[in-house]
């Protein structure tokens, strides 16, 4: 959520540091940009609305700057506008700030008696005006951001510029994120590693509490008014991986390495057989059941993960929403194992909640797919998804990674507790190998996805049904779809919808079939015949090849059978590209959908 990039430098750079910079930051969502720098000694501020191009299109890109920040804003407390775009700059001090400060009412009050005025409407002008305020009464920025910490409650990732200092840049952060990137007589602020990867692969990630201050030559760190010893870390991030590589938009390129990115998370632990998966993994047969915490697609990925492992694994598992789970009574038990899945390691619920349980006194685990992020580090155990750099808001690659890894946890526990036969292992091995060149296959099917995304194209509520895993599956149909073409869609459990929900089909309603647990297609088969009575448009997605009966769809989609671990992680591809398929068609913005963020660092 939100971009910052911050540069102080004595080289030959142009403001196109700073905008290029955003650029690779866009993935993360935003609704507004914005950049301070000083140029020959002048401060300039430029905020536009939209989309970044509008501030590149008004800005001199060529023009040289030693010092400046730049921001692209996901608003939280105020329109969407240039007035309330950042930098914002109030008395000698101009920052850009990602997150939320909760106090900013109270403080704004105080402020406001002391003769302050305000002209935004957010929660960062405040935070400028406070740091103004403090730097009046103590004249050492570094103590006025060490004392910030006991003035404002919230989230906050920092960069500041200040009148008096015009060759320093300050940056402070707490729990949103925030990295400086070392360059060779220049140094860099980011909120994400790709931000500055053309510049420096040299970066240091800042950790809850840090301050540091920057000029082009030194990087000092700070803690808690004391100096801090940094680790500069090297990225090994592919600049092809920032990529569109050909493709028209990330999201289809990410979802064509969905084959590479399968083998990358699952062959460090098959390859060599069964055993590796028992030696690499944690041992989960101490603990008596499995919570799975999420947001979003990672909460639909923990579903299937639930009924896998409850499924091979016999072991019982409870999934929760991150943000309710923070503040509900969650009755963990000693010997519960908690799971927090999350792509970027950042998301802030899933991180609170993460806390919540090491509070409890259970093990956790983090299945991440940012490396050495918040999440990953917090974690007692990780497991890694290998899903690489993920741009486009909606996530297609991380999540399958995440439910192929949940599928792993499912059969490592099956087999420790011998629940599984060899030829049951054998049969499941045989599949792995084959998985990538079923999905190519599905991936090849592109005209059948478009005629399908023509057929539903012109409704605005769309139906996802299914049973047990199809279910699951169901959900993250629908959640693509919403996300990405903004059609209104839901997912519902096959069984319920006579309880409510088929008083909304009609002719030609779309409604999205899902069949591939053989143990209940019937029934679902059932409820699919009861909305086809009712005039809906059927778009059955099944593995079953050779069925005699064929008058309840209007459209079918195979899939490839596999073994039932595996199954979803195929079934999910024609799902991924008919939402693709129809936010192409009603012309959306597919990489960047309006209001969302890749990476949600707002509670
Ligand atoms: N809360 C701040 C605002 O609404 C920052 C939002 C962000 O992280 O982009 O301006």
């Amino acid at each position: 959520m939100c971009g910052i990039v911050g540069y102080v430098g004595n080289k030959e750079n142009s403001v196109r540091v700073l905008i290029d910079g955003l650029k690779k930051l866009e993935y993360r969502g935003y609704d507004s940009a914005g950049i301070a720098f000083i140029s020959n000694g002048k401060l300039n501020i430029q905020k536009e609305k939209g989309e970044l191009v509008n501030l590149q299109n008004r800005v001199n890109l060529d023009k040289k700057l030693d010092i400046g920040i730049g921001h692209t804003r996901w608003a939280t407390h105020g329109k969407s506008n240039a007035l309330n775009a950042h930098p914002h700059r109030v008395g000698k001090f101009t920052i850009v700030h990602n997150g939320i400060i909760e106090n900013y009412n109270e403080l704004k009050e105080e402020l406001k008696k002391e003769g302050y005025d305000f002209n935004s409407e957010t929660d960062t002008e405040v935070l400028c005006s406070l740091i103004d305020k403090l730097y009046k009464e103590d004249n050492n920025i570094l103590n006025v951001i060490n004392k910030l910490k006991n003035e404002i409650k919230g989230t906050y990732a920092v960069g500041i510029m200040c009148d008096d200092y015009p060759d320093q840049l300050y940056a402070v952060k707490n729990k949103s994120p925030l990295i400086i990137g070392v360059g060779d007589n220049e140094n860099y602020i980011a909120s994400d590693v790709p931000a500055i990867l053309d510049k420096t692969r040299k970066y240091i990630v800042l950790e809850d509490g840090d301050y540091a201050k920057l000029t082009n030559s030194e990087i000092k760190l700070y803690h808690d008014g004391k100096n801090k010893d940094y680790k500069v870390e090297l990225s090994q991030l592919d600049a092809s991986s920032v990529d569109k590589q050909g493709y028209p938009h990330y999201m289809l390129k990410e979802i064509h390495e969905q084959p590479e990115v399968f083998k990358k998370t699952v062959n460090p632990y098959l390859s060599e057989g069964i055993e590796t998966l028992i030696l690499k993994m944690p041992d989960f047969t101490k603990y008596s059941k499995i919570r799975i915490v999420a947001c979003g697609s990672a909460t639909h990925a923990g579903l299937v993960g639930k009924q896998m492992i409850e499924k091979f694994a016999n072991v019982e598992v409870q999934v929760d929403t991150a943000s309710e789970f923070r503040y509900s009574k969650n009755f963990l038990k000693e010997d519960e194992l908690v799971i927090v899945i999350s792509q970027s390691g950042e998301t802030i619920d899933t991180l609170e909640a993460l806390l919540k349980a090491k509070k409890e006194g259970v093990d956790t685990l983090g299945i991440i797919n940012a490396k050495d992020s918040a999440i990953a580090r917090e974690s007692k155990m990780v497991l890694y998804t290998e899903a690489g750099k993920e741009i486009a808001v909606a996530t297609t690659k991380a999540y399958s990674a995440q439910v192929a890894l949940l599928c792993l946890i499912a059969l490592n526990l099956s087999y420790s507790k011998n629940l599984i036969t060899k030829d049951g292992i054998k049969d499941i091995l045989k599949d792995v190998r084959n998985l990538p060149s079923y999905m190519e296959e599905l991936l090849q099917n592109t005209e059948e996805y478009k005629n399908i995304a023509k057929s539903i194209k012109d409704y605005n509520d769309i139906f996802f049904i299914g049973r047990g895993v199809d279910y699951a599956l169901a959900m993250e149909g629908s959640l693509k779809l919403k996300e990405i073409s903004y059609t209104h869609s839901e997912a519902y459990a096959a069984g319920e919808l006579k309880h409510g929900t088929i008083s909304l089909i009609d002719e030609g309603t779309p409604v999205i079939g899902i069949v591939t647990d053989e143990t209940i297609a019937s029934k679902t088969i059932s409820n699919i015949k009861e909305v086809k009575s009712r005039g809906a448009n059927v778009i059955y997605v099944t593995s079953r090849k050779d069925e005699k009966d064929n008058d309840f769809y209007d459209k079918k989609v195979i899939i490839p059978k596999v073994n039932d671990l595996l199954q979803p992680l195929l079934t999910v591809i024609p799902l991924q590209m008919i939402s693709y398929e129809l936010a192409k068609l009603k012309g959306c913005s597919i990489d960047k959908p309006k209001n969302l963020a890749k990476s949600v660092t707002v509670e």
